[in-house]
């Protein structure tokens, strides 16, 4: 890893990435796309220097409270983070200014953090959006091998489901003839079901591929999958989407189940969810001022 100095630590739209890089290793992962132009290995993590201190003084002058994004170009619990805590220290920052806070990971480590984003829902909104792929954890370690298995993420959606904190399932990427069964989108609405999952993002049945990610995608294709590589360089040639021939059918199924289950699974709909802000201790404020005022 490495240190680098930043002057700001939110996008315009609060979006927040701590950490640039990830060593989770998925072998679909978008973020090592040359379009990004990191200027550094994708696995000697980039930690933005003082982070906590810079998020403590830019929540300190925003006017107006909202929720910050975080997690998606870099796992924000990376396993560096069990040492750094830069999350963890931000994520007391959002909570100190009352700001809300939607993050995504794939990590269980999260549930190290599962009391400080308990105390942001109860007093704004915290959304935790977790990636699945594969039900198969076998498979899973072939797709995502840093990290913990689906079955791992799972028990982390029930334990956030405990605390009644909303969760989001990206059910994403679906990689043609790997993880495109009808078996494996079943298993996983069915889980998210039994864990109360709040919605489903989906992204067509399919994933993308363009130059830095499809090299070190078809690398790993060779490793674990012999033969796949020139099936996807035959089918979808340098196409940038590449989609499921079971596209229809998988759609189908997803929407069905969630319909059934009472999950969202409109992709509009989730994001509008996941940046929309909420305090809930206004009507408390109201109520002690009303109190006084009738006094
Ligand atoms: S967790 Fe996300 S950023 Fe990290 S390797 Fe996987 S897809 Fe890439």
């Amino acid at each position: 890893m490495h240190y680098k100095e930043v002057k700001a630590i939110l996008s315009p739209q609060n979006g927040m990435n701590l950490y640039r890089g990830c060593t989770h290793g998925c072998i679909y992962c978008d973020s090592r796309s040359k379009c990004y132009r990191m200027d550094h290995d994708f696995e000697d993590i980039e930690v933005k220097l003082h982070a906590p201190d810079i998020l403590e003084r830019t929540l300190k002058r925003k006017r107006t409270k909202g929720m910050i994004i975080t997690g998606s170009m870099t796992d924000p619990y990376v396993p560096l983070e069990k040492e750094l805590q830069m999350t963890r220290l931000c994520l007391n920052q959002i909570e100190r200014f009352d700001f809300g806070i939607t993050i995504q990971t794939k990590s269980d480590l999260i549930l190290r953090d599962i009391e400080v984003l308990d105390k942001i829902n109860r007093k704004t909104k915290c959304v935790v959006a977790i990636t699945i792929t594969t039900f198969d954890d076998a498979l899973c370690k072939k797709l995502e091998p840093n990290v913990c298995p689906t079955s791992g993420r799972i028990k982390v959606l029930k334990e956030l489901q405990k605390r009644g904190i909303p969760t989001i399932v990206w059910l994403t990427p679906i990689l043609p003839y790997i993880n495109d069964t009808e078996e494996n989108i079943t298993s996983i609405v069915d889980a998210c079901a039994q864990a109360g999952v709040y919605g489903i993002m989906h992204s067509n049945m399919g994933m993308t591929l363009r130059e830095g990610n499809r090299e070190y995608f078809y690398e790993q294709l060779d490793k674990f999958f012999p033969g796949m590589k020139e099936r996807y360089m035959q089918e979808y040639g340098d196409a940038y989407e590449v989609v499921s021939p079971n596209s229809q059918k998988l759609m189908q199924i997803l929407q069905q189940r969630c319909e059934n289950y009472g999950i969202i699974y409109d992709g509009e709909e989730l994001f509008r969810y996941m940046r929309e802000y909420k305090n809930k201790t206004i009507g408390e404020q109201l109520s002690i001022f009303d109190m006084i005022q009738e006094g």
